[in-house]
């Protein structure tokens, strides 16, 4: 027998149960295509890291004795497509069995199980063994309830896996959450480490990109592309967060100034997402290092850093399997507007939008509190459709792909779930903004006004918003304060916040 092993660009898991034994009668196939380059307008930075994290892993493979096939974009035989190429592989080679892992996305997933329904030879599936969870475990974790908490999962996550639990099934230091200590806004003085990077040379697969014409977004200095690309490098950055950012992660997780574009962030999202790294391995390694070290990292910095990994990110992994395909087609408020041209730009003078916008394009990265603060918040308040948010997330970020994209951005940011991620809207007027950013001091618009010259956008759009989605918002009790607010303004005040708001929106892309 011979049988075909399908491994996905982002199934790099080299301590998967399939690389255990090297048998001659199995060969893996990776490929590099035209589906996935086209099925959003990505990143330029997003295809490099992806081809070239795949060409390692196939050498990789190669080097212990695996036999592998590797499809290259511009190979003559490339048919550009899962199905075709491997129905060529079958044929040529004659296997008589064709294996694949779990995919991820709703999208590959039905393409696979239609190909292998249609085989003549035998199939089967087998689990990524990346995941704390399985994908249905969220669904039958929250059978009977109607809400879906992350924060509930995640103490079931915690318990499950044993993860920083003490006396039977009680969380260590006696809370679950110790977000309360997290949160601070950078001192003047206070400069963050700059980010660790690398130096990889990938300008023969940018040459590769452009000769297929793949339309991308964004920039990049291809010969000194500054992401990990394997394992080894991969393990290197996992190293460098812990013993440099770890320590002060949770206090400067939400804070943002110009020109710092990650902070104390841990970039790992693409790692984990290609699954180079595994989300135990960097628990572990975390929970290990405060062990060994409890004077320099304090056990808030830890407890966030682990909840964003076991309890985020396996939450939304679980509500997209859960949800999906509908969730994709969720616009709760029924906005229908256009992103404003300079998401591809950043050529805006609002401060805060021109750095995230900015750095995502030139680094493929921006961190949380950015995407869900400032490009997403504003979104939400400019009404923009969740269709064209969806695809403006997917496209730009290293780390994007759709499970964790879609329930972040439509969920989370843009609450075109209408509440099964969050239980309110993420929006706010530059008060927050300038909480946690050194942005509003450079900025042209007036973080103080609300209407008039120079007036934040932000603030009358903010009002703009919660008066134009009152019947569906005015019953959330976490919100209900700001209606009480907002019902004891003066109707002149009122009046000129949304005229204010309406000239705004109706000069999106000069703003
Ligand atoms: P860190 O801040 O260092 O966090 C550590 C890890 O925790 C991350 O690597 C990630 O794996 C996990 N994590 C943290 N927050 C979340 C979250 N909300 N959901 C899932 N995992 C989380 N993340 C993606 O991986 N891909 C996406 O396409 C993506 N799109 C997003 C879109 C929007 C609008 C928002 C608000 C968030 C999105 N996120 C996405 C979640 C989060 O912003 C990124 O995981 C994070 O910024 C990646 O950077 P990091 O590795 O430095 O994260
Ligand atoms: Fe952003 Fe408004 Fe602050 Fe300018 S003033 S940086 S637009 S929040």
């Amino acid at each position: 027998s011979k049988t075909l092993r399908l491994i996905l660009g982002d199934q790099l898991n080299i301590n998967h149960s399939w690389y255990k034994t090297v048998d001659d009668s199995v060969s893996y196939v990776l490929m590099e295509i035209r589906s996935e380059t086209d099925y959003t307008q990505h990143h330029i930075q997003k295809i490099l890291g992806f081809f070239a994290a795949m060409r390692n892993f196939a050498e990789e493979l190669k080097q212990k004795q695996h036999q592998v096939i590797y499809i290259k974009l511009n190979d003559k035989n490339n048919q550009q497509s899962f199905d075709k190429n491997c129905k060529a592989l079958i044929a040529k080679y004659k296997f008589t069995k064709f294996e694949y892992q779990l995919p991820d996305e709703y999208r590959v997933d039905e393409h696979l199980k239609a190909f292998s329904r249609q085989l003549k030879i035998a199939f089967s599936i087998s689990d990524t063994e990346h995941f704390y969870s399985t994908r249905a475990e969220l669904k039958d974790f929250f059978a009977d309830k109607k809400m879906f908490l992350m924060e509930t999962f995640y103490h079931y996550m915690r318990k499950k896996h044993r993860v920083l639990i003490v006396d039977g099934d009680k969380p260590v230091n006696g809370k679950w959450n110790f977000d309360e200590d997290n949160r601070r806004k950078l001192p003047k003085t206070h400069k963050p480490i700059p980010p660790f990077v690398f130096d990889n040379n990938l300008s023969d697969i940018e040459t590769e990109i452009h000769k297929a014409n793949i339309k991308t977004m964004g920039s990049v200095d291809s010969r000194h592309f500054l992401w990990p690309v394997n394992r080894t490098q991969g393990l290197a950055l996992l190293n460098f967060f812990i013993t440099h950012c770890l320590p002060l992660f949770g206090t400067f997780q939400d804070a943002m100034a110009p020109g710092e574009w990650s902070v104390y962030h841990s970039r790992l999202s693409f790692l984990m997402n290609t699954k180079l790294l595994s989300p135990k391995e960097v628990v572990d390694k975390a929970i290990e290092a405060y062990y060994k070290n409890p004077d320099k990292i304090a056990y808030h910095q830890l407890e966030g850093f682990v909840r964003q990994i076991i309890g985020w990110r396996e939450y939304m992994r679980g509500i997209y399997w859960l949800k999906m395909p509908e969730y994709a087609t969720l616009n709760y408020f029924d906005h229908r507007n256009e992103l404003p041209q300079w998401f591809w730009t950043g050529k805006t003078k609002m401060n805060c939008l021109k750095n995230a916008v900015q750095q995502s394009l030139q680094f493929a990265y921006a961190h949380h509190i950015q995407r869900l603060m400032i490009t997403g918040n504003f979104a939400l308040l400019a009404g923009v459709h969740p269709d064209e948010v969806d695809a403006w997330y997917l496209g730009i970020y290293i780390d994007a792909i759709e499970w964790v994209e879609i329930t972040n951005t439509r969920g989370m940011s843009q609450f075109a779930d209408g509440g099964i991620v969050g239980t309110k809207p993420y929006v706010s007027s530059a008060a927050y903004i300038h909480k946690m950013s050194a942005y509003c001091s450079g900025c042209y618009y007036d973080k103080a006004k609300k209407t008039g010259e120079k007036a934040c956008p932000f603030n009358s759009l903010y009002w703009n918003f919660y008066d134009k989605h009152e019947a569906k918002l005015v019953k959330n009790q976490r919100i209900g304060m700001m209606y009480s607010i907002w019902h004891k303004m003066q109707p002149q005040a009122k009046a000129e916040l949304l005229e204010q708001a309406q000239y705004y929106l109706s000069h999106i892309n000069e703003l």
